[in-house]
């Protein structure tokens, strides 16, 4: 990738600047647990990544994983409580946001790192025009006159490519298909020109062609505006085109990462193999589905040993007693398996 976008590597507007190779998230040892009636819940136990200009990082799991427990822990809008951080750090071109002041870390979100959520409508106000509310961030946080605000939501609702946008801007949330809502959605996250975008299963309540657009568009606004993108999905056939690497998530861990091409290939963890096996695949049609039997932890107690290893056809008696940690077991692979060289070189 050769474009670059002069503010995702310098910054200069907003005093934040990427480390160096553009580095500009890290998420490290990051543990949440909620504190509910039932007990203590541990969705989050020890997640690491790191995100930089110009990439796009998947993040993949089943329901219930942790996924948009770390989304909302990045973006700093986890509800404290019940939930409470109670060890780990995620620093944004090189500050931790979980020890910044409340009012410095609000001006981060918007301008720095930014995110879309899988329910359109239900994120949108009905009240107001669409346009009102892609041009009240510019407003809001930039105190752009009204009719220059209104003149980039128009700009914007063309680059998101709704079509008649002028004519549009007028139009409530309810008079959109969802796939025009999302779009519009996209368009007020990526108003401020962040430098991190988080798509929380941004296609998950659209039906197929339409996810494959905005897909699409997603990938085309990454690129041009060479934005660190973490896209969130339990379908590992959504990103395969778009992402450049995969994390793997499984009961609030990270239990593999690799480049996308790699892990598709040569799966280093149980798990992974598990979802992979678990796509249909157009070859194999009429075959029954080998989705992953079994059924996530409880997070109120979680196993002993590895998280995975009640459903996992390689587990032994060590699986039953270590918990295995996310180490390299092959250049640029991570898993955290002690079986991870058998999976990888499986016959
Ligand atoms: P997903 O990977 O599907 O996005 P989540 O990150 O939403 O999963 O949830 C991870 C776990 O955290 C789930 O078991 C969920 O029930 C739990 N969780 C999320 N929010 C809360 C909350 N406010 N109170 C209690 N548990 C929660
Ligand atoms: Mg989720």
């Amino acid at each position: 990738m050769t474009t670059t976008k002069p503010t995702s590597s310098t910054r200069t507007e907003t005093g934040y600047r990427p480390g160096p190779d553009g580095l500009l998230l890290e998420v490290d040892d990051l543990h949440v647990e909620f504190h509910t009636e039932e007990g203590v819940a541990h969705a989050i136990n020890g997640v690491n990544f790191d995100l930089r200009a110009g990439e796009t990082l998947a993040i993949l799991g089943e329901s219930g994983s942790g996924k948009s427990v770390t989304a909302q822990a990045i973006m700093g809008i986890l509800d404290m409580p019940p939930a409470r951080i109670p060890k780990g750090e995620i620093r944004y071109c090189g500050q931790n946001l979980l020890t910044m002041p409340e009012d410095q870390r609000r001006r981060t979100r918007g301008p720095e790192i930014s995110m879309i959520f899988q329910d359109a409508l239900s994120s949108l106000n009905p009240v107001f025009p669409v346009g009102w509310q892609i041009a009240e961030m510019f407003r809001k946080h930039r105190g752009t006159n009204k009719s220059d605000a209104q003149a980039n939501a128009i700009r914007l609702m063309e680059r998101v490519q709704i079509p008649g946008a002028k004519d549009r801007v007028k139009a409530y949330p309810h008079q959109f298909s969802g796939g025009m809502r999302q779009r519009i959605m996209i368009a007020m996250a990526i108003a401020l020109d962040p430098a991190v975008l988080i798509a929380d299963e941004p296609t998950t309540a659209l039906d197929v062609t339409v996810q494959a657009q905005i897909m699409n568009l997603l990938a085309e606004l990454q690129e041009e505006r060479q934005m660190g993108l973490i896209l969130i999905t339990h379908d590992l056939g959504v990103v395969a085109d778009v992402a450049d690497r995969i994390a793997v998530m499984y009961a609030g861990r990270i239990m593999e990462r690799a480049d996308v091409y790699e892990l598709y290939a040569k799966p280093a963890h149980p798990y992974t193999l598990g979802l992979l096996e678990s796509i249909p695949r157009l070859d194999q049609k009429g075959q029954e589905l080998a989705a992953i039997g079994g059924l996530p932890p409880n997070l109120l107690r979680l196993p002993q040993g590895c998280e995975f290893h009640p459903r996992c056809r390689f587990a032994q008696d060590v699986c039953r007693a270590d918990r295995p940690e996310l180490r390299e077991v092959a250049p640029g692979r991570l898993s955290a398996c002690h079986f991870a060289q058998e999976v990888l070189h499986r016959g």
